[in-house]
């Protein structure tokens, strides 16, 4: 008996796997019944793909957000949980679920409503938000399952938490990889031998099996978590743009998508602003050396974009990326002549206040350096406070400047390419900038203007750079 188990075990071990494709679909590309549409069809066209992993529907994770913070007022709650029903339901006006998926999601919004309202009343767990937040993802994975065996697609709704196993860090999950492989190979490789698996992004479960999340927009990471655990072949995260562009198009029209770029620039262009892919999404695909392809769901003709360990191109500027809003702080001391420690005295006060520094310059006497709003805090309030000048006036003179904006150029060889610099300076022209970071990475070189420069600034190097190279 125990033989034939560990038999079995080995053969979904050796599975091949070679070829496999994983898909993700977001939420907008899951948010009604004409998008759901457009996924089997891409489902459909590579027998490849048997692997899905869907987001919440647009919008369902925002309400279910606010419900899993606790909202005491019934009426304020039945309004938000009415609304991710009416989302639900125009999906399955069109789609006519059979009776079973439709017990199924009836449930799904029986608990939404109970779990918000155990929130409410402080009587749920530490895992009661968690497990409010994943019915959005369960939802999508019930009704793209349902559609595609409608289409006569075998497929399955796949539990994502009997894989993706994580820590017990509510709401912000750590996934354990190692622990994923294993899983994957034992419950999720037998069920795509002949069946396409259909399962939820940013959940997953804890060693007891409590449901956990990876934290806002971790469906992309789950998928990559998912690729590089069945070794897919490639990972296609199927959005709402047709790849990742040169630069915003909103700030320069004449943007246009890069056909091709690597991990590393994919994680400098995302760290500095592009909101396509967060850079720990990333990982799991290099570490797996898993091509990533980026496209439109709603035009999937076009060539999107493929993030891969080594491009064939390797153009000096890939992309250019602004982050605006940031806040320079400029310390002086004269004790810092000679002096050691002072650094680390500065530092050591910027983290008391629980701020952390993105960019930073020295000089023999002053030290500039630009506070990153997005480690710090999340409730919006102002990074510099009182108590924290308070503090650095006690070792060193401050100046604090703000409307500033951090322009990146994104490429290759940017700390070896002889002319980058002198060209980049020149096209800039008489702009002031405010301050230059250059040589940590081959991969960027960033500067700060003032926020009335920036969108000049780009369309300048945009022109420079990437539209007459
Ligand atoms: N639905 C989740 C969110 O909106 C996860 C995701 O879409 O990536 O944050
Ligand atoms: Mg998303």
């Amino acid at each position: 008996m125990t033989q034939s188990k560990s038999v079995a075990r080995s053969v979904a071990r050796e599975t091949p796997t070679t070829g496999l494709v994983v898909a993700k679909f977001g939420g907008t590309s899951v948010a009604d019944y004409p998008a759901l549409l457009r996924c089997a069809h891409i489902i459909e066209n590579n027998p490849m793909t048997r692997i899905v992993v869907v987001s919440a529907a647009a919008g369902v994770t925002n309400r279910l957000a606010a419900l899993s913070a606790g909202i005491d007022e019934q009426a304020e709650r039945q309004r938000l949980l009415s609304e991710i029903m009416d989302i639900q339901h125009r999906i399955t006006a069109e789609l006519k679920p059979r009776p079973e998926a439709s017990a199924q999601l009836r449930e799904y919004l029986v608990l939404m409503a109970q779990y918000s309202e155990l929130i409410a009343e402080g009587a749920g767990d530490g895992g009661t938000p968690d497990a409010l937040l994943a019915l959005g993802e369960r939802c999508s994975s019930l009704l793209l399952a349902e559609l595609l065996q409608q289409r006569g697609v075998q497929a399955r709704d796949f539990n994502a938490c009997e894989v993706i196993r994580t820590d017990s860090h509510f709401g912000h999950a750590e996934p354990r990889p190692k622990r994923i492989g294993m899983l994957a190979r034992e419950f999720l490789l037998p069920v795509i031998q002949d069946e396409v698996a259909v399962t939820q992004g940013f959940i997953g479960a804890d060693a007891a099996m409590r449901t956990t999340t990876l934290g806002r927009g971790g469906s992309d990471y789950s998928a990559a978590l998912f690729a590089e655990a069945v070794r897919a072949q490639s990972l296609e995260i199927w959005t709402d743009v047709d790849g990742i562009y040169t630069c915003d198009p909103r700030q320069v029209p004449k943007a246009r998508p890069i056909a091709e770029l690597t991990f590393a620039e994919a994680a400098e262009m995302a760290t500095f602003g592009a909101k396509i892919l967060h850079p720990a999404t990333l990982l799991p695909a290099q570490r797996g050396a898993i091509p990533v392809f980026v496209g439109c769901s709603r035009e999937p003709e076009k060539p999107g974009t493929w993030i891969r360990n080594q491009t064939a191109s390797r153009p000096v500027c890939r992309a250019l990326s602004v982050r605006r809003g940031q806040t320079l702080l400029t310390v002086r001391s004269l004790n810092m002549l000679h002096a050691r420690g002072f650094l680390a005295e500065l530092f050591a006060t910027l983290a008391r206040h629980r701020i952390s520094v993105d960019l930073i310059t020295t000089s023999e006497v002053s030290v500039a350096l630009t506070l990153d709003p997005t480690g710090s805090h999340s409730s919006g309030r102002k990074l510099v406070t009182e108590a924290l000048l308070a503090d650095l006036k006690k070792l060193c003179d401050v100046s604090v400047e703000e409307g500033l904006a951090l322009v990146a150029v994104i490429g290759h060889q940017l700390t070896s390419t002889p002319d980058v610099a002198s060209r980049l300076f020149s096209m800039i022209g008489a702009r002031n900038i405010r301050m230059v970071s250059h040589g940590a990475s081959p991969n960027n070189l960033c500067f700060l203007v003032h926020e009335a420069d920036a969108s000049d600034v780009l369309q300048t190097l945009h022109r420079g750079f990437l539209e007459n190279p």
